[in-house]
C-alpha cells in the first residue's frame, strides 16, 4: 500500500486574484476572471498541449497552497452555509481538506506552447497546478445530479458605482487590457463579505484585483457601492 506520495506541479496560475477575499466560491461564476497557466519544464513544450485547441474547457487539479494545514479536519464550516454549520469535509468543497487538492472547470481561451489562457477561474495568483484534463461533456454533464446543500449559484446583489470610481476603473481597464469593470461587478455581486458580518454603511471593505485595490461599502443590506479603484502598493 502506498502511504505517501510526492507530486510536483506542472505549472502555476497567474491570476487576476491576488488575495483570497472576493474570489468567487466556484469557477464559472465570474466569466471575466482571467488568468494564464504557465507550464514548467518539461510540460512547457508544444507536445504537452497538442490537441487542447479542440477543447473548450479543462479541469484543473491544483493545490490550495494558501490553506495547507498539518492536522486534517474531519468537519468544516462552509461559508455557503453561513459559517455556523459544520459538515463532513468530504461533503464540501472547503479549501481545508486532506492533501489540499482543489478542482475547477475553467474555460480555455487560448493555447500556446507553455501557456494556457483561462477565464472563469476561482484561483489565487501563484496556485500550483498538479494536472490538466479536458472537460468531456458526455461524461461530465450529469443532468439529474442533485446537491441539496448547494443547489443553485449564489444570489447576486446589485453593485453600484461612485462615478469617479467607475472612471478610474475604465482607465485601469484600458491600461491592463482586461475586463476590469465586469470582473469587479461579477465578483462583488456575489457578496464576498462573510455571512456573519453585518456591515454598517461606514464600514469599508477592500480587495485587490490584478494590480488595483478596490474599496466598497454596503449603503444598506443587499447593496454594494464601489467607492475607489486605485493602484495597489506593490
Ligand atoms: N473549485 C474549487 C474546488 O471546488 O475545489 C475551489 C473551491 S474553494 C471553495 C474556492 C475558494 O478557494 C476561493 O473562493 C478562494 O478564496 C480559495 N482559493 C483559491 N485558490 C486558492 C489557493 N491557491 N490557496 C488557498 N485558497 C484558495
Amino acid at each position: 500500500m502506498i502511504e505517501t506520495l510526492q507530486m510536483s506541479p506542472v505549472g502555476y496560475v497567474r491570476s487576476c486574484f491576488k488575495e483570497k477575499f472576493a474570489i468567487p466560491r466556484q469557477p464559472q461564476l465570474a466569466p471575466a476572471a482571467r488568468g494564464v497557466l504557465e507550464l514548467i519544464a518539461p510540460f512547457d513544450q508544444g507536445d504537452a498541449v497538442q490537441g487542447l485547441e479542440q477543447v473548450s474547457h479543462v479541469w484543473l487539479l491544483f493545490v490550495f497552497h494558501q490553506a495547507l494545514e498539518d492536522k486534517p479536519r474531519l468537519k468544516v464550516r462552509p461559508p455557503r452555509l453561513g459559517g455556523n454549520q459544520s459538515m463532513g469535509v468530504f461533503a464540501t468543497r472547503s479549501t481545508h481538506r486532506p492533501n489540499g487538492i482543489g478542482q475547477s472547470v475553467v474555460k480555455l481561451e487560448k493555447v500556446e506552447a507553455g501557456r494556457l489562457w483561462l477565464s472563469g477561474i476561482d484561483l489565487l495568483d501563484g496556485t500550483p497546478v498538479l494536472d490538466i484534463k479536458p472537460y468531456v461533456p458526455y461524461a461530465d454533464i450529469i443532468g439529474e445530479a442533485t446537491n441539496a446543500m448547494a443547489c443553485a449559484a449564489p444570489v447576486l446583489i446589485p453593485v453600484q458605482w461612485d462615478e469617479p470610481a467607475l472612471i478610474q476603473t475604465r482607465e485601469h481597464e484600458q491600461r491592463l487590457g482586461e475586463p476590469l469593470v465586469a470582473l469587479i461587478e461579477q465578483c462583488l455581486a456575489q457578496d464576498p463579505r462573510p455571512a456573519y458580518q453585518n456591515p454598517t454603511p461606514e464600514r469599508r471593505y477592500g480587495a485587490q484585483f490584478w494590480d488595483v485595490d478596490v474599496r466598497w461599502h454596503y449603503p444598506r443590506v443587499g447593496l454594494i457601492r464601489v467607492l475607489e479603484v486605485v493602484l495597489a502598493d506593490t
